[in-house]
């Protein structure tokens, strides 16, 4: 049988196609793709072109049938979405847990995922990362999930569109400790990149300051809940800085 290859795409700059892509889509006799014109004008830009399936949200069940098939006789196919990593808070894994159920061979093509490229250059220094993806747009759902992460001591990763973003931020200031930190990752790589790091108290000033803040896609990391020895140890400091000012 052929392979699914489930392969990442640039999430702004084009010359972040990695060199494996470029040889698997220009192998695979099909692309299954979130949004044909999308992909069409990705492919074309690397001077590919080949035929693309539509698997959106709506019809990937039917559409897995359709490449099963096609795998099982012998082709090879390619899947991506519109941006980054298949699957990751995009269209896919129906797909491929429809494939593997089909015990056909898939392989990932890493490259540019969002959320990684963000925590990788926050800066902030935690070895675990808890991934949120897109809150519910619901303002009492949105709330209810937020609650349940109140305890999470990992970096917390959401995903947000421009319009929702500052009543997104209010919502996180509202619900975790003021001086935690935020890291505000606006659109990587591409033109106007920019990444600012703030306490949560400060980040709705910082939105507000400039219209251009609120602006394009967004990665938010917000800082996991202080641990009891990161707490101990922030006492103690401080009792030691008393003792040391009371000792000059
Ligand atoms: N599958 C993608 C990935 O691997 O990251 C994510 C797709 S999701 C539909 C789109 C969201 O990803 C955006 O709303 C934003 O939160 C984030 N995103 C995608 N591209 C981005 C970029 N260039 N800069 C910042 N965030 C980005």
């Amino acid at each position: 049988p052929g392979t699914l290859y489930v392969v990442a795409t640039p999430i702004g700059n084009v010359g972040d196609i990695t060199l494996r892509a470029l040889h698997v889509l220009n192998l695979v006799d099909a692309v299954a793709c979130e949004d044909t014109r999308n992909t069409r004008q990705l492919l074309s830009r690397y001077g590919l072109n080949k035929p693309l399936i539509a698997a959106h949200q709506h019809n990937e069940r039917e559409i897995a049938d359709k490449l099963i098939a096609r795998l099982q006789a012998g082709e090879r196919i390619a899947l991506v979405s519109d941006a980054g990593t298949p699957a990751v808070s995009d269209p896919g894994a129906r797909i491929v847990d429809a494939v593997r159920a089909a015990k056909l061979p898939v392989t990932p093509l890493p490259g540019a995922s969002a959320a990684l490229a963000a925590l990788s250059a926050s800066g902030l220094v935690n070895d675990q990362f808890h991934f949120v993806g897109f809150l519910p747009s619901k303002a009492g759902q949105r709330d209810t999930v937020l609650h349940g992460l109140t305890q999470v001591t990992a970096t917390m990763i959401f995903y947000e569109a421009p319009h929702r973003i500052e009543e997104t931020v209010a919502a996180l200031a509202s619900v975790f400790e003021p001086q935690r930190q935020i890291v505000f990752a606006r659109e990587l790589s591409k033109l106007f990149e920019e990444m600012h790091r703030c306490a949560l108290s400060d980040a709705l000033s910082w939105l507000g300051a400039d219209a251009n803040h609120q602006k394009g896609e967004f990665v938010l990391l917000v800082e996991g809940v202080a641990t009891d020895i990161d707490t101990q140890q922030a006492e103690a400091e401080r009792i030691l800085t008393i003792l040391l000012e009371e000792c000059s």
